[in-house]
């Protein structure tokens, strides 16, 4: 067993992994593989009723917004938003907050004007923008709920006389939102929600349907809303395993709880970070992420050192992004709070020896 700090694909509680290999052999008692099953089988179908389902409870999603599961990572969803919300001519608000944020940018070029009203790129992303104001001609307010990759999160989001559409993959499930702020929400699975190959997307009906541009079937948000996310085959095993860990989740307390525990992980991380004189943080203290927590040292020299320190005592996924360096743990909701203290245990065993 190994202490998992990736940044996703990322840990998942072992009882769904579990779970999800009794169902290779045989899902519930249908004498077949999830595998092999026919998507538009019954047994199937209650399957993704029961993860929208979940999905709905889990977040409280208010009437009048759909909830579907798509392919193509929340990296589709960059080119999906605005070929489904951008008419042409219009116009679209973006932050700019890290890698995946300029990601959404670039894609949404192609469609129309995208106005980036904020950025922290001088400060290489190390804090949340928050002076600025969202236009009210723009068809939509772009924003990275979670920068996974620099380790900032929005711990607030700003009052928007359009829609809000959010890029939340890193930080679903893990703390609560408010979900009827929010005009599209889109999240690739791989890191609270499940495995790799799902991505989430909850959608306000009412902003849908409103510009001319024709839209190929498979990236048009209303087809797979009509098709109940069975347009095509979905990713059936993603959504069985997401399903099972949504779940977990939920018998665990749901967000509210989840929430709670996430928050102790990281003020446990965060103090020995600050506390120990080896390590610094890299980003501003009010909008460190709780998800993911990058952080340096001192001495950069012993970062290779550290970092095998780590690596022989089975703790892996703790090297930093290249645009980075240094660290990153992260620490999504399936992360339990004693690999953080031994991971705290671990920083502070290096700088006894380093004193
Ligand atoms: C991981 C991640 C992505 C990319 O997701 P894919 O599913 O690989 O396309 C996009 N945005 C954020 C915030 C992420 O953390």
């Amino acid at each position: 067993m190994k202490y998992n700090f990736g940044a996703g694909p990322c840990i998942l509680p072992q009882e769904v992994f579990k779970q999800a290999a009794q169902a290779v052999l045989e899902f519930d008692h249908t004498g077949l593989s999830i595998l092999e099953i026919s998507h538009r089988t019954p047994e199937f179908e209650a399957v993704v009723a029961e993860t929208e389902r979940l999905v709905r409870t889990l977040l409280n999603v208010p009437e009048g917004y759909s909830v579907i599961f798509l392919q193509g990572g929340a990296s589709l969803q960059f080119s999906m938003v605005p070929m489904n919300l951008l008419g042409d001519g219009k116009k679209a608000a973006y932050t700019d907050t890290g890698v995946w944020a300029n990601k959404a940018i670039k894609e949404g070029k192609l469609f129309g004007e995208i106005n980036v009203i904020a950025s922290s790129k001088d400060a290489n992303y190390t804090f949340i923008p928050k002076d600025y104001e969202v236009p009210h001609d723009a068809a939509y307010f772009h924003c990275t709920s979670n920068n996974t990759i620099y380790g900032t999160e929005m711990h607030q989001f700003p009052k928007s006389p359009v829609p809000v559409v959010c890029d939340m993959s890193s930080d679903i499930f893990s703390r609560e939102v408010n979900v009827a702020d929010f005009g599209l929400i889109y999240a690739g699975a791989q890191k609270n929600m499940g495995p790799a190959g799902v991505t989430l997307v909850i959608v306000k009906d009412e902003i849908l349907g409103k510009i001319d541009r024709k839209i190929p079937s498979m990236l048009d948000y209303k087809i797979h809303i009509e098709g109940e996310s069975m347009y095509n085959t979905p990713p059936v095993f993603s959504i069985y395993v997401s399903m099972l860990n949504l779940k977990w989740l939920k018998a665990k307390g749901g967000v509210p709880a989840i929430a709670q525990e996430n928050l102790a992980k990281a003020r446990a991380l965060y103090a020995e970070i600050d506390r120990n004189p080896l390590f610094k943080g890299t980003c501003a203290v009010e909008d460190r992420s709780n998800m993911n927590i990058c952080f340096v040292m001192e001495n950069p020299e012993l970062e290779k050192d550290f970092l095998k320190f780590a690596e022989d005592r089975d703790i892996i996924g703790i090297k930093g992004h290249r645009s980075v360096g240094g660290f990153r743990a992260s620490m999504y909701n399936a992360l339990p709070i004693s690999s953080v203290h031994f991971l705290v245990d671990t920083m502070q065993e290096f700088a006894e020896k380093h004193a």
